[in-house]
């Protein structure tokens, strides 16, 4: 009952930032951020209505696939740190993986994409507030890895997500934000072929995910503030 509303009103606050920046709600996708969840709060979440999931483990990915627990949402996505070594266990598996940062990682998706005979979406991660804790590629690496992704047969390029510092009051990262747009909408430009398939800004989290819709984010990934706080020993 309280998952209901709450992500009710994380349906509402996201439908009033588009509408405040003059965009369409339908341009945005709330992806919840499921990592910690149990099978039961996922089920329960997508009975109340949600339709994108994202984890950011492997392990927690696996378990929750092996439990049926997506059952009935519309897409799958991989949201967290990806090791090369793991990539078999979550290509074909998730419709975006929205976290790659090196072109090993990318070289590694497109081989096992191509095994399976398919083609899986991706975005470029981009480390936009610099930190060295976070993955990402520099913005000045953007370009060169965009580039080598269209020469991979069997990944397709969206778009770009970013996960800015945390913002610890309201438009702290609209700054990020700003750039991250001004990112994707170059990246946009300078391809020459299928450009419409660049069509995913994913940035925005609990804290701020009104300043990133502002600024044109088309995927904003939700954890607590829908299932509420996690324990502390998870990021
Ligand atoms: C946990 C997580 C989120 C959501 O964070 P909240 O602040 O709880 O909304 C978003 N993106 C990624 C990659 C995450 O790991």
């Amino acid at each position: 009952m309280e998952l209901e509303r709450s992500l009710q009103s994380i349906k509402q606050r996201i439908s009033a930032a588009a509408l405040a920046a003059g965009r369409d709600p339908e341009e945005i996708t709330l992806c919840a951020a499921t990592k910690v969840q149990s099978d039961e709060t996922i089920r329960a979440a997508i009975a109340a209505g949600l339709t994108v999931c994202g984890e950011n483990r492997v392990q927690e990915l696996c378990a929750h696939l092996e439990a049926d627990a997506y059952a009935g949402a519309q897409q799958v996505h991989f949201i967290g740190h990806l090791q090369t070594n793991k990539v078999n266990k979550v290509v074909g598996r998730v419709e975006l993986i929205q976290s790659v940062d090196s072109l090993h990682l990318m070289q590694a998706i497109d081989k096992q994409a191509g095994k399976l005979g398919i083609v899986q979406d991706i975005l470029l991660q981009v480390n936009v507030g610099g930190e060295q804790s976070k993955g990402g590629i520099a913005p000045e690496e953007l370009d060169e890895l965009a580039g080598q992704a269209r020469e991979l047969p069997n990944v397709r390029l969206r778009g770009l997500m970013a996960i800015p510092p945390i913002a610890l009051a309201p438009g702290d990262n609209t700054h990020y934000f700003v750039k991250m747009r001004q990112l994707f909408v170059d990246m946009k430009e300078k391809i020459d072929h299928n450009k419409n398939d660049i069509n995913c800004l994913s940035m925005g989290m609990s804290r701020d995910f009104e300043d990133a819709i502002a600024q044109g984010a088309t995927l904003v990934r939700v954890g607590t503030a829908l299932f509420g706080p996690r324990p502390a020993r998870e990021v």
